[in-house]
């Protein structure tokens, strides 16, 4: 049996820079993975069989680990039968890319099971047709992202900050989130170039100042537990922001100060939220 570690991510900055003739929508974006993960065990066996431990989650074809296997499968040599187990610890439909980290993790984990021997860049092509996400998730880290996700430029890579993710019991789903900025683009851009520099200079304080999500604007009408989640952040004294297309909120911790304690003050003020202490990575 193999084990892969599927990391999920946040958006230090995001800006939708419009929509596609394909529907798909054209984004820059800075990606940053996070310590908290899923896990997806591996190994051969006689029939297929998918296992999540998050009863919610379907274990049919609408999983993307098993669009994963399916998209995987003609690279075989023959048809090979797989077990699949994810253990689920990412919040699903966040802004976490949970989907697209256990996706990513399949393909790494069948190209090591089955020996295909297919280096990460194929595996990026073949996880863009599942995924905007799941090209940046085959290798995660600091990267900034162009077309819808899949043209990636390396960052530096950021000390191990800690992360404050609050996640209110609520789901978003990406194409809805997408419809609002077709229908009302008044979302103020980021300023990406800021963001880069300030990555490059691994500075926290500017890297907080640079921090934006076009989206952002956008969710907080439609879904008022965003706004509620900022606030507990903010009280805290930290500069949140809300995770791809919500309605996950995070805020980095300065340094100096201890994750853990600040997320016990977070549980003791907030009803109806998870508060999820994790490290940039
Ligand atoms: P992204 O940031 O990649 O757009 P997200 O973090 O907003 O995604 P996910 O948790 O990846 O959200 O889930 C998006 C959708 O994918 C949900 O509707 C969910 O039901 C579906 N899905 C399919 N497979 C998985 C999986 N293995 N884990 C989580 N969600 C999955």
């Amino acid at each position: 049996m193999i084990e892969e570690i599927a990391y999920g991510k946040i958006n230090l900055a995001m800006n939708i820079l419009g929509r596609r003739p394909d529907g798909y929508h054209e984004v820059d974006t800075v990606y940053q993975s996070v310590d908290l993960h899923d896990t997806v065990c591996l190994e051969k066996s006689d029939t297929f069989s998918l296992t999540c431990s998050c009863g919610e989650l379907p274990c049919d074809e609408s999983n993307l680990a098993y669009r994963a296997y399916k998209a995987l499968l003609p690279f075989s040599e023959d048809l090979q039968a797989v077990r699949i187990h994810i253990e689920k610890r990412i919040p699903v439909a966040a802004g976490l890319a949970g989907g697209s980290a256990d996706c990513a993790a399949v393909l790494r984990g069948l190209n090591r099971l089955w020996r295909l021997a297919l280096p990460d860049e194929a595996l990026r092509r073949i996880g863009r047709s599942l995924g905007a996400d799941v090209p940046f998730c085959i290798s995660g880290g600091t990267m900034r992202a162009g077309g819808i996700g899949e043209i990636l430029v390396p960052l530096k890579k950021l000390p191990p900050w800690d992360v404050l993710i609050v996640h209110p019991h609520v789901l978003v789903h990406t194409d809805e989130a997408y419809d609002l900025f077709t229908h009302s683009c008044t979302a103020h851009a980021v300023d990406m170039g800021e963001m880069v520099n300030s990555v490059a200079a691994q500075d926290f304080e500017s890297i907080c100042s640079a921090m934006g999500n076009m989206f952002e604007s956008l969710i907080m009408p439609h879904v008022p537990a965003v706004g509620r989640c900022k606030d507990m952040l903010t009280r805290l004294g930290l500069m949140p922001l809300m995770t791809g297309s919500g309605p996950t909120v995070f805020a980095l911790v300065p340094p100096e100060k201890d994750g853990e304690e600040m997320a016990t003050a977070l549980r003791e003020a907030g009803r109806n939220v998870d508060v999820i202490v994790t490290a940039l990575r």
